[in-house]
């Protein structure tokens, strides 16, 4: 990819040195990771790809209607072209920068670092962790996890440095993006376990996949970026920013919560309500959903709610039970039916009320 900037810089490009660097494992990559949670076709990344050499941002139509295509397409637009086109004129800073991080020994402490915050790590439940690690250039977020390959993206990070948007990256900090990813590695397996053998039904199963995205994203960011603390977070540009939206993104939650439960929504349906989740959304709600429990109940409270997600939900799936028992007794009221028996009452198990003491602690949060 390197070569490919440097000929478009001497204005040398080859429609096969674009061939040849689409077919590179590392775009592979990039692209894989845009379609994590946008829509980003391989044909739409050769056009950004053509027109960035040519020091342009091309018009790139979305490769559907969804709301995930429409975001791929901004991706695309606002971060991957003009990042590309910055590369140009400065191919020296990225070499030097390649060269450092491939030489860096302490890229290792990122695995023992991931697991120290992985839930349930005593033998025989300890999950494999063995990532494949790459750094490379020209996607659009600063790091990520594709199965059990890892990267570090040099070029979008130096550029959102350069504009202001987030401060250079220190190799410290790149030890810190790797065990990042590396925790979603771990932490997805113990999830993927749960989730098998929990039975799920299709609205419960939404719900799930919503939970767990909070789950991630916060746990890796609160304790491995923010060193377990949200004040360091609040110096982190680009989580700070979301932060400032948790009072609003926190009742979207619950509202996202609370219609994937009495649905599930449709795909459309779920994308549109989530899409305010997407760049660092879920990372900011996630860590201070965590930290609010961390502050209650300690890290091991916090490890408690990541080894099984729906511990934050059920004092709302409570709620959900008395409102259907309440229509079940309305529709059943009538005078040729006998009414049902309903309990008055529900009461919630141990494990269901220490949880709902989390989300009262919220509900007051956001309140404030
Ligand atoms: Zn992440």
């Amino acid at each position: 990819m390197l070569d490919l900037i440097r000929s478009c810089h001497e204005n040398k490009a080859s429609a096969a040195a674009i061939d040849k660097v689409l077919s590179l494992p590392g775009t592979e990559l990039v692209i894989a990771q845009q379609n994590i949670s946008r829509r980003v076709t391989t044909q739409q990344y050769r056009e950004v790809l053509w027109a960035a050499c040519e020091g342009k941002i091309p018009d790139v139509k979305p490769a559907d209607t969804s709301a995930r295509a429409e975001k791929g397409v901004v991706g695309l637009m606002q971060d991957v072209g003009p990042s590309l086109i910055w590369a140009r004129e400065h191919v020296d800073l990225l070499e030097a920068q390649l060269k450092e991080l491939r030489s860096d020994e302490s890229i290792g402490d990122a695995i023992p670092l991931a697991r120290r915050y992985l839930p349930d790590q005593v033998p025989p439940n300890r999950v494999p962790l063995a990532p494949k690690l790459f750094v490379v250039i020209g996607g659009r977020a600063g790091a990520a996890a594709i199965e059990d390959e890892l990267y570090f993206d040099v070029l979008i990070t130096a550029w959102r440095a350069s504009n202001g948007a987030s401060h250079p990256v220190s190799p410290a900090e790149v030890v810190e993006f790797f065990a990042h990813e590396t925790h979603h590695l771990g932490y997805g397996q113990i999830l993927d376990k749960k989730r098998a053998s929990s039975n799920l039904t299709p609205a419960e199963d939404q719900a799930w996949d919503f939970l767990a995205s909070l789950m991630m994203e916060g746990s890796a960011t609160l304790l491995i970026n923010g060193h377990e603390r949200l004040a360091d977070l609040e110096k982190q540009p680009d989580v700070a920013a979301y932060l400032q939206k948790t009072p609003e993104l926190l009742p979207a939650m619950e509202k996202i919560l609370r219609r994937a439960l009495t649905g599930p929504m449709s795909g459309e349906d779920y994308d549109q309500a989530t899409s305010p989740f997407l760049n660092m959304g879920y990372h900011a709600t996630g860590a201070v959903l965590l930290a609010t429990i961390q502050k209650k109940r300690g890290l091991a409270g916090v490890m408690e709610v990541m080894a099984d997600p729906r511990r934050l939900l059920s004092v709302q799936r409570v709620r959900l039970r008395i409102d259907r028992r309440i229509q079940v007794r309305a529709r059943a009221g009538g005078a040729d039916s006998p009414p049902r028996k309903i309990p008055s009452q529900v009461t919630p198990t141990a494990s269901q009320r220490a949880p709902g003491a989390i989300i009262s602690v919220l509900t007051a949060l956001h309140a404030n």
